[in-house]
């Protein structure tokens, strides 16, 4: 089967995901408390599909869906501040189409990019439970073995990052223990010796970017950085 195809289906049975009971009553219960600017909308209120070019070399791996943002409109990242902060980053380094996505038929397109998250429904106070994210585990490793071509691994913040490093051993790589900052550069090596580069990022989430831990430039260095490493690999 193609990969287009397994990824498709794979977001399919994602969609259908009940396993967790409560952010299976959250999401149903958000729609009900819409703020007024978005009183039109008909929310989304299911598991979020992952989304970007099956044959991408850098893997984005975010926390999960925000209420008001992804879970509103359909698509990871999609309507919310911290969506603005990566798509406009994405589209400055030539990995998007536009420098901002709405909504989920905008038109946004992802090149060389796939971005996943570490769960897929949103949470209440952006906060998973250890059960739900080991409940949503099987579909990050299921990404992880169908997109063949990933160089780069950038998981957004601390708590991607550790869940991500976690995923990474249960596939079989060899990591060490490793510390989390802005803008650290991993090589990893994967179960059949190739090598993976891991780079870290704070958040894009409104609470680092209002308070200045993080900034444009500091995040556009990590684009940079991602960049300049799929140079050298090619
Ligand atoms: S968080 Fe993941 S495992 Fe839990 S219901 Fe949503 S899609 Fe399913």
């Amino acid at each position: 089967m193609k990969i287009e195809t397994e990824l498709e289906t794979l977001q399919d049975t994602v969609i259908r995901c009940r396993k967790c009971p409560r952010l299976v009553a959250y999401l149903q219960e958000v729609p009900q408390h819409k703020p007024k600017r978005y009183r039109d909308w008909d929310y989304w209120s299911k598991p979020l599909p992952s989304f970007g070019d099956p044959n991408a070399r850098i893997l984005i791996i975010g926390l999960a869906p925000a209420a008001q943002g992804g879970n509103r409109t359909g698509r990871m990242f999609t309507g919310d501040r911290s969506g603005e902060w990566l798509f406009n980053a994405l589209y400055q380094f030539g990995f998007a189409n536009q420098p901002n996505s709405l909504r989920r038929d905008d038109g946004l397109k992802l090149d060389d990019c796939y971005i996943t998250a570490t769960i897929r429904c949103a949470p209440p106070k952006n906060k998973p439970m250890p059960e739900e994210i080991e409940n949503c585990r099987p579909y990050i490793l299921e990404e992880l073995d169908l997109l063949k071509k990933v160089e780069v691994i950038v998981p957004l913040g601390q708590i991607a990052f550790a869940q991500t490093l976690k995923s990474l051993r249960l596939k079989g790589f060899e990591i060490p223990s490793l510390s989390f900052g802005h803008g650290k550069v991993y090589s990893l090596r994967t179960p059949n010796s190739q090598l993976q580069t891991l780079i870290t990022t704070y958040h894009p989430s409104q609470q680092n970017t209002q308070t200045g831990r993080l900034t444009r430039p500091m995040f556009h260095r990590v684009f940079k950085m991602i960049k300049k490493n799929l140079e050298v690999e090619s």
